[in-house]
């Protein structure tokens, strides 16, 4: 049994919507395909949720209707028999005049909850009207009956290949599944989400559940590229990382895949593959155990970040200091990325600015806090790198005339990562292109 997940820009139009159709019925092997909501719909969800808690119900309505006449459109392009019109129709129907009545009630955060799942239920469901239009024999699965996590929001694989493998059940000789992406519930039962971007996430706690051949993320691009392509101009697609790195280069901003979507495949050993919609025969990116080879793989780069510096004399020969130091970033809920020491200073650097005030004041009785903003930090991932020397000296080279304020050198194999203001950084990822990669 495969995985094949599918993002919103993937399910975002009609015609993409039936090659969808096409790349899952190209072979007969079992299958669940996991959809996310159309795209821009949960942004949509985001702002019409986020107008109700501020009590703007004109904007939430305008914006429900406006909506709705999107998905009207969508359908008509999907769909070409009026009896299945219909249907759809009476589908999104169904999921708007739901919307209208959350107006009508006074607003909390499992509402909200609720709005934010209507763009994975349409999705699915309106695929799964066009895959019966087209005669493709299939099933539904829904994702709020078996996809779960518990009172820490954490997903437990072990409860949801329970609850997967009893549904799977009931379903025997079925040979294609289709469920929803994001979704899930809560350890009090109420309907919730694997955060922005969680349908990768789903695919691969599914893939870890079943133990499934592969799980195909399947996006608008082709595979995990070696550099930001909003950023540089030419940019190449890596066909093989290890997991390891690959958690390290989604973690440092490559967005096109969740980071914790890493783990499942990785701890139940499954392959990963990053394939193209828009060109299903590209290699794409496949993310394994091995890495495949050596060398620098990727650079990818994470902005918002804050440098936290704790200068003091204290410090000098003093044990014990790091401890309280980090206590105070537990006691926040804040974890750090990178640090680094020298004998009377330590920087840390966070990416939530939701406690700043509060870490800077409890920091202040260690010594003199500094809190500098703005930063970013650019990751450089690759098999082994901190062992293969000329990666160090080209890196350098390369990062002459940028003042970098930190770098985290030999904590992994396969990750140094720097520290900047946040103005350099796209003359930094050009520059690496060039000097790591070679390409302008
Ligand atoms: N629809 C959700 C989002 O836009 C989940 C996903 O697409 O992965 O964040
Ligand atoms: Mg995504």
């Amino acid at each position: 049994m495969k995985i094949m997940k599918f993002g919103g820009t993937s399910v975002g139009k009609p015609e993409r919507m039936h090659q969808v159709a096409q790349l899952i019925t190209r072979d007969r092997e079992e299958k669940i395909v996991v959809l996310s909501a159309l795209s821009g719909t949960t942004n949509a969800l985001v702002a019409i949720g986020y107008a109700i808690a501020k009590n703007d119900k004109e904007s939430a309505k305008q914006q429900i209707e406006k909506l709705e006449l999107h998905y009207k459109e969508f359908i008509n392009g999907l769909l070409k028999e009026e009896t299945y019109r219909a249907k759809a129709n009476g589908i999104i129907a169904e999921h708007f005049e739901f919307l209208q009545i959350i107006l009508k009630i006074s607003f909390n955060e499992a509402l909200n909850k609720d709005i934010l799942a209507q763009g994975e239920l349409m999705s699915t469901k309106l695929f799964s009207v066009y895959l019966e239009e087209k005669g493709v024999e299939h099933a539904l699965l829904p994702a709020l009956e078996f996809m779960s996590i518990d009172q820490n929001e954490e997903p437990q694989i072990a409860s949801i290949r329970v609850k997967l493998r009893q549904i799977l059940q009931h379903q025997a000789g079925k040979k294609l599944f289709i469920t929803q992406g994001y979704i899930c519930r809560n350890a009090r039962g109420e309907v919730d989400n694997l955060k922005r971007g969680g349908s990768d996430y789903t695919a691969s706690l599914i893939a870890a559940a079943i133990q499934a051949s592969v799980c195909e993320i399947w996006t608008d691009i082709d595979g995990m590229h070696n550099n930001d392509p909003r950023v540089v101009k030419k940019t190449v697609a890596i066909e093989q990382l290890s997991f390891d790195e690959a958690a390290e280069l989604a973690y440092f901003g490559a967005k096109i895949l969740h980071p914790a979507s890493i783990w499942p495949a990785q701890q139940f050993k499954i392959p990963v593959r990053l394939l193209n919609t828009m060109e299903p025969e590209a290699k794409g990116t496949l993310i394994v155990e091995e890495a495949g080879s050596k060398g620098v793989k990727a650079v990818a780069a994470k902005d918002g970040i804050i440098v936290i510096r704790i200068k003091s004399s204290r410090m000098l020969l003093a044990y014990g200091f790091l401890r309280k130091i980090f206590e105070v970033f537990e006691k926040y809920k804040t974890p750090i990325d990178m640090i680094t020491t020298s004998e009377v200073a330590v920087s840390l650097s966070i990416d939530n600015p939701a406690a700043v005030s509060d870490i800077k004041r409890e920091l202040e009785p260690f010594g003199e806090v500094e809190v500098i903003r703005d930063q970013s930090i650019i990751a450089i991932v690759g098999n082994q790198i901190v062992q293969t020397r000329e990666v160090l000296s080209s890196l350098f080279s390369s990062l002459e005339s940028i003042p970098v304020r930190m770098v985290s050198y030999g904590a992994s194999a396969h990750n140094i990562s720097i520290l900047l203001p946040n103005e350099y950084k796209t003359q930094t990822l050009q520059m690496l292109n060039k000097g790591l990669f070679g390409l302008e």
